[in-house]
């Protein structure tokens, strides 16, 4: 008997279709089929374990094979099989009324990917890259004979009965010629790693050779003391990942393992975050802390996203905050809708509610560590500021969340919790205003001889040299009360915590006015503004700073922000040279006659200045030793 039929869709010509507009991802039929397979022996095991299969159910496993000569593709099962009438019912009518209409509107968009799976496409995800699709099926219920289905990708159809004595299904890809490349066992073994690599039943591909051992576990040898091998059928897969498990039955060692299995030749993690949510949504899933230093853009898009341990994508944009984006493992959640376009994904009420679950877990993890391990928390530091630093400034919240355990070091390496540096500097560094002044450092090579004045003054400064710091400075600025923050080298050390007391001038006015005239002639540069302050004696002569309102626009400029400021293009560094009007050399360049032994002492005291900040170079130095000398004899 033989039966042939129409596809009931709308459109006459929804293979065209399917085709055209899902070249780009030609290569996940293998993942739609491949799963259509496990679920089906999965739905049999079920079935066999509440009694309603009673036939053997053998060892459950979906095979792949390619037959390069036949330009076939196999994928079998001995999952639950169809009758006729369910092949009629499941494969024929694509059951979706609004297709045309959603092909119409999705075409121009360059979301055709999304398509398949949107309506039960999967299956015909086949035609991608097939001239013709078979079916060989047999169903587990009893008396039931086995079915044979086929169609050209036309919405011509064939059934007829089928040679099949298994229970189970085989589907039968005839390659077409633009799609020989699948043929290649390389080519399928890659893709079958790609999407099938944790699937929860046996993925079969090809055969290996295994060495063959006794009761005892010992290698059998052969006569020429060669280990005796045999060949078994290669599973790419590992059914049961570890995120599958419950957290009481793994040790660090599995962790540590399945993260080098996701990432060979990975450094070891920092730590890890076992998900497990069954309400208001599933999730399951390891995230994974790793060893970051300040490249840390490179080590994104490491999170895969399963679903029911079929690999979706490892573009985790939406799901996962973005400042969560640098950590590594996998995420797998049935209830995270994956066919749809990213604008709604973002709209989606679970993908916002996985979200904010995730953030909370990861900030309960780190405070748990921190109240745990305080030492171990610090040692770790140094990679995890800047999930913490991105954290606060990306996300209101985990700031409330974060604020227990956010550390602060300073240049000696202590580290402070918030809280307890506000009470370490509070005493001495609060100005005038009331505010407490932080002071920080983002170079202490360069930036020593600041740092120096400033321990001199008894102040305490910060090491915040990482990648994200300019923009925590301004977060934390925003975030803490009465705080200011500036680097060590915005001011002169006296002035970095600005008090009312004003030091009296050696200088009258008039000389005063001498002095800027006669270090602007020397200096010449109108990137170098001069300032007089009357500074203690032992202080230096001349001292550069960076007054932190222009150095901070200039960075925020680097790192590509969007205020008005940034319309200033590329601008020099604008230092003002600090002249301490009570530094005995200034009275003596004073009183030397106008002419060039004054305009060189004026230059010799400048350039020390720029010497003490690492600025000197080139011919400026060399001349700058050269009077140097001379001024010696
Ligand atoms: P979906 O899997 O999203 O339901 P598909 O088009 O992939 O959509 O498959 C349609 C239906 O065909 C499945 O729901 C299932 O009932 C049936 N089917 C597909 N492949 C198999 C298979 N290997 N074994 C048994 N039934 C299958």
């Amino acid at each position: 008997m033989q039966e042939k039929g129409t596809i009931s869709i709308h459109t006459e010509n929804i293979f065209p279709i399917i085709k055209k507009f899902l070249y780009s991802d030609h290569e996940i039929f293998i993942r739609e089929l491949v799963s259509n397979a496990v679920d089906a022996t999965q739905k049999l095991q079920r079935l066999a374990s509440i009694g309603e299969f009673k036939g053997e159910l053998g060892e459950q496993k979906v095979v792949v094979k390619v037959d390069k000569k036949k330009k076939t593709i196999t994928i079998s099962d001995n999952g639950i099989g169809m009758t006729a009438d369910e092949i009629k019912k499941y494969i024929n009518q694509i059951a979706f009324s609004g297709a045309t209409e959603f092909i119409e509107k999705y075409k121009d968009k360059g979301d055709e990917s999304q398509i398949i799976g949107m309506f039960g496409l999967g299956f015909y995800s086949a035609f991608m890259v097939s001239k013709q699709v078979e079916i060989i099926t047999k169903s587990y219920q009893e008396g039931s004979e086995s079915a044979r289905w086929i169609c050209d990708g036309s919405t011509e159809f064939e059934i007829s009965k089928g040679k099949r004595k298994e229970v189970g299904t085989d589907i039968i890809l005839h390659i077409d010629d633009e799609n020989q490349d699948f043929l290649e066992d390389h080519k399928i073994s890659e893709v079958l790693k790609k999407y099938c690599k944790f699937l929860p039943v046996a993925i079969v591909f090809g055969e290996k050779e295994e060495t063959l051992k006794d009761e005892k576990g010992e290698v059998i040898k052969d006569k020429d003391d060669k280990p005796k091998t045999k060949k078994v059928e290669d599973v790419i897969n590992n059914p049961h990942p570890i995120w599958t498990k419950a957290p009481s039955e793994l040790k660090d060692e599995d962790y540590l393992s399945f993260y080098q299995e996701l990432y060979p030749f990975s450094a070891e993690p920092l730590f890890w975050i076992h998900l497990n949510v069954d309400y208001p949504f599933n999730l399951t899933g390891i995230l994974y802390f790793p060893k970051v230093k300040n490249d840390f853009e490179i080590s994104k898009n490491k999170i895969q996203l399963y679903s029911k341990q079929v690999f979706i994508t490892d573009e985790v944009k939406d799901i996962v905050p973005e400042f969560l984006m640098m950590l590594h493992g996998v995420i797998d959640s049935p209830d995270i809708p994956l066919n749809v376009s990213r604008s709604y994904l973002q709209a989606d009420g679970n993908v916002k509610k996985i979200n904010s679950h995730i953030t909370k877990k990861v900030a309960d993890k780190l405070g748990e560590l921190f109240k745990k391990d305080r030492p171990s928390f610090e040692a770790k530091w140094e990679s995890l500021n800047l999930f913490v630093k991105y954290g606060i400034i990306a996300d209101e919240k985990f700031f409330d969340k974060a604020k227990g355990f956010t550390l602060l070091e300073n240049v000696e390496g202590k580290f402070f919790t918030l809280d307890e540096y506000k009470a370490h500097v509070e005493a001495n560094q609060k100005d005038k205003d009331d505010s407490i002044v932080y002071i920080y450092s983002s170079d202490t090579n360069q930036q020593d001889a600041y740092i120096q004045s400033a321990k001199n003054k008894g102040y305490d400064v910060l090491k915040l040299d990482g990648p994200l710091d300019n923009h925590f400075v301004n977060s934390m600025e925003m975030k803490l009360e009465k705080t200011k923050w500036k680097r060590v080298d915005a001011d002169i050390a006296d002035k970095l915590v600005e008090k009312d007391e004003k030091a009296e001038s050696v200088l009258s006015k008039e000389d005063e006015e001498k002095v800027q005239k006669i270090f602007e002639e020397a200096i010449g540069d109108k990137n170098y503004t001069v300032q007089l302050e009357a500074l203690a004696p032992d202080e230096l002569p001349v001292t550069l700073i960076l007054p932190e309102f222009m150095r901070r626009m200039k960075d925020m400029q680097k790192m590509g922000g969007g205020s008005p400021y940034m319309m200033m293009g590329d601008m020099p560094d604008q230092f003002n040279a600090v002249i301490n009007t009570n530094h005995p050399m200034v009275a003596k360049v004073l009183k030397t006659k106008a002419g060039d032994k004054q305009k060189g002492l004026a230059t010799q005291a400048f350039e020390l200045g720029l010497l003490s900040q690492n600025l000197l170079t080139g011919n400026k130095l060399t001349s700058f030793i050269k009077r140097s000398v001379d001024l010696l004899g």
